[in-house]
């Protein structure tokens, strides 16, 4: 049995501030939860994460990370500097790097190795958009992001990752995947990862994430192969959040 994992993607939103109210509500009513909890959140939070949820069960990580190392990458910041803060996971792929950033497969599966190299476990982002659904794309489009990804990883570094499926159209809509859309890319997912290695696919945490609310959460999360959320707009209201928790 895969323990669920909810995480919480801020986007570019925050202040030391709200973020100080937002986590400690979070974590005085999580207590210790039934499921793995994490914030992903601007990097010049990260220190701020730090020293307020070391010792408790959240988590916290990045949102994005540099393919390099180190060097001349202005504006940039690398894994190893997410590991200086302790950071757990760092999505990597979100489709807004992807369509705001242009990157591409190979560079994302490129963050995902470097990611593992520091110690951290990439949250692979992966989804179609509305036009590739529609045209009966979801499996090709969705199947070659995984690919790239898988065919940098070895079999033993597949076991590190965490796969995260966002349907483009649902993200921010208010429109949600019904749970048999979402299982159903969950399970091709999975698919792909047992090809790969057989033993660490039933591991592997596949997330769903694209307007995951309080009241759509339990219904997507209990499908087979959705093992928990990666939530953008409800993991800014602590309530809301906490209810997605409690759903897992
Ligand atoms: P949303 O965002 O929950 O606001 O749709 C999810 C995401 O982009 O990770």
């Amino acid at each position: 049995m895969r323990r669920k994992l909810i995480a919480g993607n801020w986007k570019m939103n925050g202040s030391l501030a709200a973020n100080a109210a937002l986590l400690s509500e979070i974590k005085g009513a999580a207590g210790q939860p039934a499921c793995d909890v994490a914030v992903c959140v601007p990097a010049p939070y990260l220190s701020q994460c730090q020293s307020l949820l070391e010792g408790s069960a959240i988590r916290w990580g990045g949102q994005d990370a540099s393919l390099h190392e180190s060097g001349a990458y202005t504006g940039e910041v690398s894994c190893s500097m997410l590991a200086d803060f302790a950071c757990g996971y760092v999505i990597v792929g979100h489709s807004e790097r992807r369509t705001y950033h242009g990157e591409t497969d190979e560079l994302v599966a490129g963050k995902a190795v470097r990611a593992l190299k520091s110690g951290i476990a990439p949250i692979v982002c992966v989804g179609e958009s509305l036009e590739q659904r529609e045209a009966g794309k979801t499996d090709e489009v969705v199947g070659a992001q995984i690919d790239a990804v898988l065919a940098v990883l070895s079999a033993e570094e597949i076991a590190g990752i965490v796969v995260a499926y966002e349907p483009v159209w649902a993200i921010g809509t208010g429109r949600t995947a019904t749970p048999q859309m979402a299982q159903d890319v969950h399970a091709m997912l999975r698919a792909k990862l047992r090809a790969k290695n057989p033993a660490a696919a039933d591991a592997v945490k596949i997330l769903y994430g694209g307007s995951m609310k309080p009241d759509n959460a339990a219904d997507l999360l209990a499908m087979a192969d959705i093992d928990g959320g990666l939530i953008g707009g409800a993991s800014l209201k602590a309530a809301d959040f906490l209810a997605i928790i409690r759903a897992a």
